[in-house]
């Protein structure tokens, strides 16, 4: 059984908690946003066939960047980071053979 001093204190931990997810959060979307853009000559680049305009390429069958579960960027930008490329942004309408569906 909980002691309204116990429940309190379990709140406080969580609002702790959400804050500090929050804010990560929202560091990683302001560094994922200035970071530059990876070159397709790049080697990690071009290890997954990594294209700025995924439109392109017939392989992608219309998915992009922006639609991929590795993608960091905030909606509707044009640009955010990759799970793969550390350091380094890619465009929203890019593609690559690493693509995968978010859930
Ligand atoms: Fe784009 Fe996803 Fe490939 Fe990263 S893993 S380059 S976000 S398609």
């Amino acid at each position: 059984m909980s002691t309204p001093d116990s429940s309190s204190r379990r709140q406080l931990l969580k609002r702790i908690a959400l804050a500090a997810s929050a804010a990560a959060l929202a560091s990683t979307s302001l560094r994922a946003a200035d970071q530059p853009l990876i070159s397709v000559d790049e080697p990690e680049a071009k290890a997954v066939k990594y294209v700025e305009d995924g439109s392109k390429v017939k392989e992608a069958m219309g998915n992009r960047c922006d639609t991929c579960s590795l993608y960091q960027g905030k909606d509707g930008s044009k640009q955010g980071g990759c799970q793969l490329f550390k350091g380094k942004g890619v465009t929203a309408a890019g593609w690559c053979t690493a693509w995968a569906p978010q859930m």
